[in-house]
């Protein structure tokens, strides 16, 4: 089986070919990357249906095969930012009306976490999913990953992101593959009084933000503030994963999501798996933040269990857990 797959949840356009016999076989990105301030959702949707096209084109010729060979579309639902999401959707049914295949909905969620376990080789792990739009920590029981833990607010890379940008040291976020916070943080010392919240196993950052924020405008030293932000944005996601390897005795952690290339926290969690008997990989860089291959993957196993929709019926879901799909691939290894 051969299956492409689309992302377009938030930043990134992307398309990925997964062929069960041969791996990753082709891919394409279009990064939307502002000149200053946040993202604005219909510029990127405007950009996104600018360079479809191409992208899809570009990966289906990496692949060295034609859309005829092709056994199936998936294509990220949700969660995730509605007019984006939209582009992805309406490409997706279009490619599944016209070629005559399969459609297939995906959480964006969930092929992050599927696509670590693949590359990782991971079968059952207690996964660390930190992004732009989420922090979830999982692990899978009964059918379902289930959410052990989460964010109450925002999600530890918009908590970075928003950060550097109140305080102007970006965009761009992300230099030589190190983010801005982490570079300032460098010359930085640890400062007293920061808000840690951990509300049972869930993490909360906004008040973090406003701290900082605001310890940045009394004039607080900035390498300072950035070094403390992400000692405790981390260390609390870190409690928050390892309560859950000691919850469930699993022996295998994984982290996932943009956030994964972050070396800090995977200095951080290195340690804690050391300290639980467990071990530990982060999803390999190329793979931490969005992509069309983690679709495909996850489409593909999703058609072997002929999870399929139809395409009139294939709308966005910009609020869908990952809580509220089944898995029954679990088990499956391709
Ligand atoms: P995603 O939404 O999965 O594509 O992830 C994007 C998020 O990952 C953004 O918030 C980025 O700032 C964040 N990110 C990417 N690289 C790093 C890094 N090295 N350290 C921390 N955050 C990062
Ligand atoms: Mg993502």
């Amino acid at each position: 089986m051969i299956v492409l797959g689309i992302e377009s949840t938030a930043h990134t356009f992307g398309v990925g070919i997964f062929d069960e016999n041969r791996g990753i076989v082709g891919e394409s990105r279009k990064n939307y990357i502002p000149n200053k301030g946040g993202i604005l959702p219909r510029e990127v949707a405007q950009f996104f249906s600018e360079v479809a096209g191409n992208a899809i084109k570009e990966a289906i010729s990496k692949a060295n095969i034609s859309i005829d060979d092709l056994d199936g579309i998936g294509v990220a639902l949700g969660p995730g930012m509605g007019p984006q999401l939209r582009v992805g959707a309406s490409v997706a049914r279009a490619l599944s009306v016209k070629y005559n295949k399969p459609l297939i909905p995906v959480n964006h969620g969930i092929a992050h976490l599927e696509i670590a376990r693949y590359l990782t080789k991971m079968r059952d792990p207690v996964i660390l999913y930190v992004s732009g739009g989420n922090s979830i920590v999982t692990t899978y029981v009964d059918g379902r990953y289930r959410v052990f833990g989460e964010t109450l607010d925002i999600a530890l890379g918009n908590l970075l992101d928003t950060f550097a940008r109140e305080v102007n040291l970006g965009p761009p976020y992300i230099v030589n593959g190190n983010h801005v916070v982490d570079l300032c943080a460098e010359k930085g010392k640890f400062m007293k009084g920061f808000p840690y919240i951990v509300k049972g196993q869930d993490v909360s950052y906004s008040g973090l933000l406003t701290h900082a924020i605001r310890l940045k405008k009394q004039g607080y030293n900035l390498n300072d503030i950035c070094y403390t932000l992400r000692e405790i944005a981390f260390s609390s996601i870190s409690e928050v994963t390892e309560r859950c390897v000691a919850h469930t005795n699993k022996k295998e952690i994984i982290l996932t999501g943009g956030v994964a290339a972050n070396k800090l926290l995977n200095e951080k969690l290195t340690k804690m798996a050391l300290k639980q008997g467990a071990s530990y990989m982060p999803v390999p860089f190329k793979y931490s933040g969005d992509n069309g291959v983690m679709i495909a993957l996850t489409a593909l196993y999703e058609l072997k269990y002929g999870i399929k929709i139809d395409p009139e019926k294939a709308y966005i879901n910009q609020r869908w857990r990952i809580d509220e799909v089944d898995i029954p691939w679990y088990y499956l290894t391709i």
